[in-house]
């Protein structure tokens, strides 16, 4: 392989540089056995590539996608994982290691406003509204999309926020896309790039629209098309697994503090050490550069990788000593009634996750509840748990006097729990990823490639597999790359494509096809 190219105008030191050929001595180190890092320890076992390392400071397997049983035997997971693959790989290494201990579960999901329930999509059900906020919604959509909004066209919009004034109009805006967005985000939509939407956003059919409310027709987004997967024991059994399968190359409770990048020595929390020839990092980007990174580094690598932002996230678990009162998946909160953004009666995903785990649910349920924070949005944290409580009941949540029945609340807190694609995000990545791959670390996943739309569990698992097929294969990495294209209905939706800017720089290989994956629109974690 030659080598790779930065654009970046960062890459003005030699440091000790990585030519490409990954041999059967090279040592592999992989921090993080999240999903990313698992995904590239199994592929480079499959692949019989046995000198590899992986270490993650936690105690733990699974990074962001374990689950915790608690002492009162509620099984937790950090917010609510629901599986929707994209790749054949993951579902077979699924299928290997689960065999038949997972649920099949209906997607059914609704978002609360004006004490109703409004079946999500909530542009596709306007109808449930009250009748001057459904006139508010329906009317700014036919201004917007008519060229009469405050943003004529969605070409025209440079952000986030302009996108959904030039795609929904102000009512759908104002009732539920702005106070949503920021209640997930925690940042102003102005702040976040609009591309990011692809497959995540449905993106409203004017005349759908008005049919629906005209002919008052239902217009689900879940139905048999719509099931998912999930492991019984919780999200995290899966990865747990996938961990006992390469068990003597995970190394627990190691914290990586530096990164030599020209000596290629990781020295951890204990002053012990590593060598590696390849990196692959699944650690949140802007640590590892700012913070983590030693030798001849350039100052503007670290100043621009640490511009990248994200939010941080408080899962409140809630037990209750009740029968499920609700068939629901996940219910979404726009609304200022309540903390959280998004909440999910986890024990319907499955019976194993409240205490007699003994696959009787019936006298317990569970509500995972979603609180993001951000310097723009504090959330004290002494005060989540019963804020949460208090907003499950505005919310119609919890019955009066159900308050009684909690018998187990559950806190977590993740730092780094949504990478915000910011609308100078892929400017910074395109500076960053090169200059690190030049020196052979390989920077991946949720936090790693910092791509939202890339960021659930089987895109990581996937960038941590497909790293390894380039690394060995000289395969080209597609999940990482990604251009945007107009799709018919005026999206911009994600292509899966070779890098242009954020993986390697290379050129994509002759014969490759750019191929649109028209997956239905998705709103999840
Ligand atoms: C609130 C929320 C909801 C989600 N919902 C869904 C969903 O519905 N469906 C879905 O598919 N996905 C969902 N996800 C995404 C899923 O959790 C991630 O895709 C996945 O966990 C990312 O894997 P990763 O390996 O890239 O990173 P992580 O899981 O973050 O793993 C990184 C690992 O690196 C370790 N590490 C970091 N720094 C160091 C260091 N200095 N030294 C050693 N180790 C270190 C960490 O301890 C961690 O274990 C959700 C995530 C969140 C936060």
């Amino acid at each position: 392989m030659t080598e790779r190219s930065s654009n970046a105008g960062t890459d003005n030191t030699t440091g000790s540089r990585w030519d490409g050929n990954l041999k059967p001595e090279h040592r592999v180190l992989i921090v993080g056995s999240g999903p990313t890092g698992l995904g590239a320890g199994v592929r480079l076992k499959e692949l019989g590539h046995d000198n590899f390392l992986i270490v993650d400071r936690n105690t733990y397997i699974g990074g962001l996608a374990a689950s915790f049983t608690d002492d009162a035997g509620f099984t937790w997971d950090i917010g609510g994982h629901v599986m929707f693959s994209h790749y054949d790989y993951y579902d077979k290494l699924f299928d290997t290691l689960m065999g038949d201990e997972f649920s099949l579960n209906d997607r059914e999901s609704w978002v609360r406003m004006f004490d109703r329930w409004v079946p999500y999509p909530f542009q596709n059900n306007i109808r449930y509204l009250p009748k001057q906020a459904a006139y508010e919604c329906l009317s700014g959509l036919i201004k917007a999309q008519t060229g009469q909004g405050k943003v004529k066209s969605h070409q025209d919009a440079t952000n986030f926020g302009e996108f959904i004034d030039a795609v929904f109009g102000e009512g759908i805006a104002k009732h539920f896309m702005r106070p949503y967005n920021f209640k997930v985000w925690a940042h102003p939509p102005e702040m976040m790039n609009k591309q990011w939407i692809g497959e995540r956003v449905a993106v409203l059919d004017i005349d759908r629209a008005l049919k629906n409310v005209v002919l008052e027709t239902d217009d689900f987004g879940w139905g048999p098309n719509n099931r998912f997967k999930y492991p019984l024991k919780g999200t995290g059994e899966f990865y747990r697994r996938m961990g006992e399968s390469i068990r003597d190359h995970i190394a627990l409770d190691r914290d990586v503090k530096a990164i030599d990048v020209d000596a290629k020595i990781v020295t951890f929390a204990d002053g012990s050490t590593e060598s590696y020839d390849v990196l692959i990092s699944a650690m949140p980007l802007d640590v590892l550069c700012k913070d983590v990174l030693t030798g001849e580094v350039p100052e503007t690598l670290r100043v621009r990788a640490a511009e990248l932002r994200h939010s941080s996230g408080y899962m409140i678990g809630i037990g209750i000593k009740r029968p499920c009162p609700s068939t629901k998946s996940w219910m979404y909160f726009p609304e200022s009634n309540c903390p959280f953004y998004r909440v999910t009666y986890l024990s319907n995903y499955s019976p194993y996750l409240t205490p007699d785990q003994t696959g009787d649910n019936a006298t317990h349920y569970s509500l995972l509840c979603e609180v993001s924070e951000s310097e723009h949005k504090p959330v004290d944290a002494a005060r989540v748990v019963e804020e949460t409580i208090t907003g499950l009941e505005n919310a119609g949540l919890l019955e009066p006097g159900e308050r009684d029945d909690i018998c187990d609340t559950w806190l977590y807190r993740a730092e780094y729990a949504y990478p915000t694609p910011a609308v100078d995000r892929d400017a910074i990545l395109s500076d960053v990823i090169p200059w690190l791959e030049a020196r052979g670390i390989f920077s991946r996943g949720r936090f790693g490639m910092w791509k939202y739309e890339v960021a659930n569990t089987d895109h990581t698992l996937m960038q941590g597999v497909e790293a390894v097929n380039r690394l060995i294969e000289g395969e080209a990495e597609t999940t990482i790359g990604i251009i945007y294209a107009a799709t018919e209905d005026g999206r911009e939706a994600a292509i899966h494509e070779r890098p242009a800017h954020a993986g390697s720089g290379e050129k994509r290989l002759a014969g490759q096809t750019v191929e649109a994956k028209a997956t239905p629109a998705k709103a999840r974690g």
